[in-house]
């Protein structure tokens, strides 16, 4: 771990200006893949036969460091760890420890994306590292349903590492990806069960995002279908603050608890987008529902990683586009972008 903490090297000029992008908008979010690898198979994720990237392709943890640090350079103030499946990724809480010493020096926040199922042997390292919450995927409680969803019979130690972040001091969201058909009705009791628990909640549309094995529009589930069923059974008010981020949230009068909803089909959210997301090889993608990329990895294994990093960045902002393209109506789903979820982590 020492060894991430203690490398010096400067990869990102820090005289550089602030990331901002052709329409003003300031960049101050970034994900980070540091795997594309996973111990689950989510149906609306990717396939069971899932071909996973050669370990060489992958950034080193030296590297994701080197990067994570250049963008708090350049402006960043909010890393979420994704994947992939984070956790699964060997001593990947070095890292965490690495960048967690940022948090009050650049960064305002260090947090991850995980399915949990790893959760209870990391969430006191995690929280001592200085994350302060985490977005846990759950869609169903059902453990059946989970293992046919997941294609792993896993939800127990799902729920025993939201339990363990929970101890640790972690604040909890969880996130399900409204399924038609599969977890429709349920999402009530999941959510009631997130809230009961104390923790936020948000619902997720699925998105047209690499090959599968299933049709996409027939897991399709409109959010304001869903919302619309919510609200004959309970009270929500809407919150007026955002986050910056794509989700709308609500306070549920009979739970006590947040809700939140991400809407990429039904609602645009792209005028206030503040991220951009980075795969564990080093690519930039400055949307996640369009093809536009840019190599960081070349630019960090050449002969002048600053100049080349620094040119890249400045890249990525010119060619961040205004709004995504995404589209799920009875003309099917498009674009057919062919990188799964697994690869930006969402
Ligand atoms: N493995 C971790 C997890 O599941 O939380 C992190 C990576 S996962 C790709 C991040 C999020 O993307 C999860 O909440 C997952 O449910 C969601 N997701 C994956 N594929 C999706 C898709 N096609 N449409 C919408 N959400 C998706
Ligand atoms: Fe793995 Fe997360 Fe994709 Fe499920 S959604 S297969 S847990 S990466």
């Amino acid at each position: 771990m020492s060894e991430i903490a203690t490398r010096k090297r400067d990869v990102i000029d820090t005289r550089q200006s602030p990331l901002t992008d052709g329409f003003g908008r300031r960049i101050s979010y970034l994900r980070l893949s540091i795997t594309d690898r996973c111990d689950l198979r989510c149906t609306y994720c990717m396939p069971e036969r899932m071909t996973f990237l050669p370990k060489r392709e992958v950034l080193t943890l030296e590297e994701l460091h080197d990067l994570a640090t250049g963008f708090i350079a350049r402006g960043v103030t909010k890393i979420r760890i994704t994947g992939g499946e984070p956790l699964v990724r060997r001593d990947i809480v070095d890292l965490f420890t690495a960048l967690g010493r940022r948090i009050g020096d650049g960064l305002d926040e260090l947090t991850l994306t995980t399915n949990g199922t790893q959760l209870a042997d990391h969430a006191d390292a995690l929280a001592k590292a200085g994350v302060r919450r985490v977005n846990v995927s759950l869609d169903t409680l059902d453990r059946d349903r989970f293992a046919t969803l997941s294609r792993r019979d896993a939800l127990p130690q799902v729920l025993d590492g939201i339990a363990a972040a929970k101890a640790a001091g972690l604040k909890v969201k969880i996130n399900a990806v409204a399924l038609k058909g599969i977890n429709e009705d349920e999402l009530p009791d999941l959510i009631a069960w997130a809230h009961g628990q104390g923790h936020d909640a948000t619902l997720i549309e699925v998105m047209p995002l690499g090959d599968v094995e299933e049709e996409r529009l027939d897991q399709y589930l409109p959010l304001d279908t869903v919302r619309a069923r919510l609200e004959e059974r309970w009270t929500l008010a809407d919150v007026a603050a955002s986050t910056g981020g794509p989700a709308r949230y609500v306070d549920v009068a009979e739970t006590e608890g947040r809700l939140g909803f991400i809407t990429p089909h039904t609602h645009n959210f792209c005028d206030g987008c503040n991220r951009i997301r980075v795969t564990a090889t080093g690519q930039l993608y400055p949307c996640l529902g369009g093809g536009e990329r840019v190599d960081l990895r070349a630019a960090l294994r050449s002969d002048s990683p600053q100049e080349r990093l620094a040119a890249a960045l400045d890249e990525a902002m010119a060619i961040k586009p205004e709004r995504h393209n995404f589209r799920m109506d009875e003309r099917g789903a498009s674009p057919a972008l062919a990188r799964h979820m697994s690869m930006t982590g969402g």
